[in-house]
């Protein structure tokens, strides 16, 4: 079953950021201490179930999210737990593990995938730590191992500046992708695939046993809420599941070897990145052993330039993120600018050159503002590129006035936080934050004991 679709929006999001990783595909293993970090995890209350100075096996639990007792997170590999730092409101922040190659990994019982029922095949998910790899829609949480998906949406491609490439590692993964949609098969009927058509991988496959979509458009759409948008078909759909081809690897090989899969793919870019590549290393590396910080105001992003997490003081990959962006947070100010044509100011609008030429001219990426946010001024520039056909300036509105109903029928739910409209808003209005923040404090309010 393959389908091809293309979106149209009045204003195409084509703007092309220098720093994008090369395909070359390195092997990087942990040399020293590796860190699990929760940071890119919203919305769970981690409980920890292992103390310093526990030996640990490769795939046993560390902690559980208390809002889904059944939801554990495991270790990557066998070793000593040395640190567990909480944070701010005792946030934990990290569990570092010092890894000792004679302890045998936990060794999980051989699955044959087409007898799973459902109930097998969530506890067979949840035994082996592979259930956070899931994303409950429209709220972006661990779903309730309780639950049934009405759909899953599995993204193959993720065109954000800049995540791992599929195609620069299908070779190693494409048997693994075909086993992790069986097993998604057992879960629900409905799988529907995501591909990048610009992507250059075969399919077929795959869609002798799932839906899969070439969908044409930049990135915003692929946002697991944005592609989901343009698929459902059923009110029901609103709750679809999503996890991208990162957890159709894990889902794989740890069914395959009966070992939690302790790798992950990873690719490093940013225009003050080095080594711009693709890695496959090991969960919760060190930073350090894949990045080079030169210039300590150089900003670290943890995942894609638009949606990544800017985390300062966490020394390890954090769980979840398979991209590492390292960008300019001072840029230098342009000499005479007034006598430049704007070629390196970064633009969405014709109002500088660089507007002009923003789908074939590198766009300077850098963290700086460029000045404060200011009140609206009901340009429409945010709703041109939306990719969920919302009108954000209303939806602001409605947020800023506390009128979430008012908010919903404006289509707050359907919000992707793909950040496109942060970006082009001439006023600096953070309004994908905004909706975020908003949809967080409904979240917490309707789950509520
Ligand atoms: S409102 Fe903004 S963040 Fe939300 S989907 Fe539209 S463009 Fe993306
Ligand atoms: S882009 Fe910014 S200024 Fe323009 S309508 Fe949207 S929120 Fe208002």
């Amino acid at each position: 079953m393959k389908h091809a679709i293309t979106i149209h929006r009045k204003k195409k999001f084509n703007v092309f950021f220098d720093g994008q990783p090369s395909s070359d595909v390195q092997v990087v293993d942990a040399t020293g201490m590796i860190g699990v970090c929760p940071q890119h995890f919203r919305l769970i209350k981690p409980k920890v179930v292992v103390k310093v100075g526990d030996m640990v096996k490769q795939g046993q639990p560390l902690f559980f999210d208390k809002k889904n007792p059944q939801v554990y997170v495991h270790s990557p590999l066998s070793g000593e737990v040395k640190t567990i730092e909480y944070g701010h409101q005792r946030r934990l922040e990290k569990i570092e593990i010092m890894p000792d190659a004679t302890i045998d990994p936990l060794q999980f019982q051989p699955v044959d995938i087409e007898s799973l029922t459902i109930a097998k095949a969530k506890s067979m998910l949840l035994e082996r730590g592979l259930w956070h790899g899931f994303s409950e829609h429209p709220f972006r949480t661990i779903p309730n191992p309780a639950e049934t998906p009405p759909a899953i949406v599995v993204m193959l491609s993720n065109p954000e500046p800049f995540h791992p490439k599929i195609s620069a590692v299908i070779d190693q993964v494409d048997h693994d992708l075909v086993t992790g949609i069986q097993v998604l098969k057992r879960l629900t009927e409905h799988v529907v695939v995501v591909v990048d058509a610009n992507e250059k991988i075969n399919c077929d496959e795959i869609s002798s046993m799932a839906k899969v979509v070439r969908m044409s458009g930049d990135f915003s759409l692929f946002e697991p809420a944005s592609a989901l948008y343009h698929l459902k078909d059923k009110v029901e759909e609103n709750k679809s599941w999503s996890c991208d081809w990162h957890t159709l690897v894990n889902i794989a090989r740890t069914v395959k070897s009966q070992q939690f899969f302790p790798q992950q793919f990873i690719s490093v870019g940013g225009n003050q990145a080095k080594d711009n590549r693709h890695y496959c290393v090991t969960k919760g590396i060190q930073i350090n052993q894949v990045v080079t910080k030169e210039d300590p105001t150089n900003r670290i992003i943890f995942g894609g330039l638009f949606t990544g997490l800017h985390c300062e003081h966490v020394p390890y990959l954090p769980l979840g993120v398979s991209a590492i962006n390292i960008v300019d947070s001072h840029p230098q100010p342009e000499f005479l600018s007034f006598l430049q044509p704007g070629l390196k100011k970064p633009s969405f609008t014709t109002a500088y050159l660089s507007g002009l030429l923003k789908a074939v001219n590198p766009t300077p990426t850098s963290t700086a503002l460029n000045g404060s946010e200011r009140d609206c001024i009901s340009c429409g520039l945010c709703h041109d590129v939306c990719p969920v056909d919302m009108l954000p300036q209303t939806v602001l509105r409605n947020v800023a006035g506390n009128d979430i109903e008012g908010a919903m029928a404006f289509g707050l739910l359907d919000c992707s936080n793909c950040s496109v409209c942060t970006y082009v808003c001439p006023s600096k209005i953070d309004l994908s934050a905004r909706f975020q923040e908003a949809k967080d404090a409904l979240y917490l309010e309707v789950t509520a004991p």
